[in-house]
């Protein structure tokens, strides 16, 4: 967990550990790799990371429908699809769902049976009921606006540390951190972060790291680009390392398949 543990390991400690990682995903590669990972202190760490997730996100960053948008109603309804559903599905609902209720006042006077019908099929029917909630509240408490502070999002139910942190980055430009599933894979892989993701120490230096790792006034793209570079290359079951841009400073490189368990949305 945390920098320290590889670090203090010899460069024949670095060779045993070359072997015992090649062989089982039939990469290759130099044992100056793991040298240089482990010999970075953590600031160079953290800046090699950002440059490097922010120059791929430059040339590989999926178009996705909320990415076009910084409406915070119109991200939260975004982020609250997107908990326990997988892109793909989420795109074609959003659009639909947006169209009939494009406002937080249109969803905060929805009636339960309609909306739970234009919800279908994404399941976890008490998502659109807790989104019209934080909407009958938003309009309620807050003039019609999704607040815009950490403690304003935090106070609804239904909003989570992570859902709070993707509103206030992507639609009102902060640098507040967030951890997904991808970010906190990403992140513990990265970093060298063992433990469960969700759970007490290794929870708490995640969300750490996440904070730590956004360069000032780029908390919108590299919380983008940190779940992009997740989604299609450090990926749960078949991590790119081979062709990785983080691989020169990534202390799990290459990785081995076992004992990750990442945290899930809020
Ligand atoms: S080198 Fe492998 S484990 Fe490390 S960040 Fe890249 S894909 Fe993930």
């Amino acid at each position: 967990m945390g920098d320290g543990n590889r670090d203090s390991h010899s460069f024949r400690g670095a060779k045993i550990l070359e072997n015992q990682w090649l062989s089982p995903i039939g990469l290759t590669r130099s044992a100056e790799f793991v040298i240089v990972a482990r010999d970075m202190t953590r600031a160079q760490r953290i800046a090699m990371f950002q440059r490097r997730v922010l120059a791929w996100y430059a040339r590989h960053q999926r178009k996705l429908p909320w990415r076009a948008t910084r409406d915070p109603y119109k991200i939260l309804v975004s982020e609250i699809m997107l908990q326990q559903t997988q892109v793909d599905r989420v795109m074609p609902k959003y659009r639909q769902f947006l169209r009939r209720y494009p406002t937080v006042h249109a969803l905060a006077q929805a009636r339960v049976d309609e909306l739970k019908k234009v919800w279908y099929p994404l399941g976890y029917n008490v998502r659109p009921l807790r989104l019209r909630q934080i909407a009958q509240r938003a309009v309620r408490d807050h003039g019609g606006q999704i607040p815009n502070t950490y403690d304003g999002l935090i106070a609804m139910d239904g909003i989570g540390r992570y859902t709070a942190g993707a509103v206030l980055s992507f639609a009102f430009q902060q640098d507040a951190p967030i951890l997904d599933t991808n970010v906190a894979r990403l992140l513990s892989r990265y970093f060298g972060v063992a433990g469960q993701a969700r759970r007490g120490t290794t929870a708490r230096a995640l969300w750490k790291l996440a904070e730590q790792v956004i360069p000032t006034g780029k908390g919108y793209v590299i919380n983008q680009a940190m779940m992009d570079v997740g989604a299609m290359l450090c990926t749960a079951r078949a991590p790119r390392c081979g062709s990785c841009i983080l691989r020169r400073g990534c202390r799990s490189y290459p990785h081995q398949l076992s004992g990750h368990a990442a945290p899930a949305h809020d």
